[in-house]
């Protein structure tokens, strides 16, 4: 029986080893790490290939596609999105994905995703959040305290210098989890009864709620001028976190136009609603935060630019590491026109 060549064996990140990997560099230096990847590949924004990201909905949920490719590598991401899942003790969120090489169309890396798209979507927020949100601010609003809020935390911290943590979910256990994950980090967290409460004194907002619907988790009313709005748990047609109202009164950053008008908060304004693609401030092109009484609001859906540097990310640092398996996900016959034969011999 013949064994798969070398050139043929595509490195598998199981989440065990993203989670040893994880450990080795740590959460902070990789969150730190991811920001500086998908920065680089927001500087070069203009070559990638983009396109809304591939949407199956049902009754209960999405499951999506989301592919890009810089002419080089080639990436994508499977990904769902089940609010209903918690209650049946499984996640909202999980994923893996898979980059190839352009020039010969083989992967180069599998992996799981449902670690690493939180730590992406994390440091894509304090990457943002490094941008827009007011000099100095040391104090974060997270609504919503499930899987993704340490990691919205921590990169707040490591990026922007964030210490104090307001938190406030519907489920105060889901507070105290969150509270208690983040006890040795050197975050100081305060569990609120109210959103109100937990918005008091913060400069920056961030909503990471899961719910199938049009939900009000700020009102116009609660939002005060110079407030970062970051905003993460709308990103699903029908799926919404934010009045109207508050929509009207921010300066609205977005990744992707095209798949934000389909799934972000502004979802709920006219298609010719003016935004901000953030590429553009990361390049220079336009300004970030102008004045000190500016609402600025990261309507985030998460674009597939993001999990392509997540995986180039993964790709170079597991490379001398023992955190990977090889699999032999692919056929690759010594005479390449030979896969019959292949077979064959392989009954032998
Ligand atoms: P999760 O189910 O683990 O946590 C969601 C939390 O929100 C729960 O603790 C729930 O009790 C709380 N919640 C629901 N409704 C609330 C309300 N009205 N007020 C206060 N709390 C409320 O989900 P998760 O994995 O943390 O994801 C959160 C959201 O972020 C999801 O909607 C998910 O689709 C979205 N998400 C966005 C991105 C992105 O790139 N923008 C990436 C990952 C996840």
């Amino acid at each position: 029986m013949s064994t798969p060549s070398d050139k043929a064996l595509v490195p598998f990140v199981s989440v065990d080893n993203m989670m040893r990997l994880i450990h080795h560099i740590g959460v902070e230096p990789m969150l730190r790490d991811l920001a500086a990847y998908i920065e680089s590949d927001f500087h070069r924004w203009e070559l990638f290939d983009k396109t809304p990201r591939v949407a199956s909905h049902s009754d209960v949920g999405v499951i999506e596609l989301m592919p890009t490719s810089d002419g080089e590598a080639y990436g994508f991401k499977y990904v769902n999105g089940h609010p209903k899942n918690t209650a049946e003790g499984l996640q909202t969120v999980t994923a893996f994905g898979l980059l190839a090489d352009v020039y010969t169309g083989y992967p180069v890396l599998l992996t799981e995703m449902t670690m690493l798209t939180a730590l992406r979507t994390a440091a894509t927020s304090a990457m943002v959040a490094k941008y827009l949100a007011p000099k100095g601010s040391d104090t974060m609003a997270m609504i919503g305290n499930g899987a993704q809020s340490e990691f919205q935390s921590l990169a707040m911290k490591a990026i922007c210098g964030v210490e104090t943590i307001r938190l406030y979910d519907k489920d105060r256990a889901a507070s105290e989890k969150c509270a208690a994950n983040l006890a040795s980090t050197g975050l100081k967290t305060v569990i609120c009864t109210s959103p109100e409460q937990a918005i008091e004194g913060a400069q920056i907002l961030t909503t990471c709620t899961a719910d199938k619907q049009n939900a009000t988790i700020l009102s116009d009313n609660m939002v005060g001028a110079g407030v970062h709005i970051n905003a993460i748990g709308g990103d699903c047609p029908g799926k919404t976190e934010l009045a109207r109202g508050i929509l009207e009164r921010s300066d609205v950053f977005v990744e992707f136009p095209p798949q934000t008008r389909i799934e972000g908060e502004i979802q709920q304004m006219p298609e010719d609603f003016a935004v901000t693609e953030f590429w553009q401030v990361v390049t220079g092109q336009t300004p970030g935060r102008t004045s000190d009484r500016q609402i600025t609001l990261f309507d985030s859906v998460g674009f597939a630019i993001e999990d392509f540097s997540a995986l180039r990310y993964i790709r170079d640092k597991v490379k001398d590491t023992p955190y990977h398996y090889d699999l032999d996900l692919l056929a690759d016959p010594d005479d390449p026109r030979d896969l019959f034969g292949m077979l064959q011999r392989a009954k032998a």
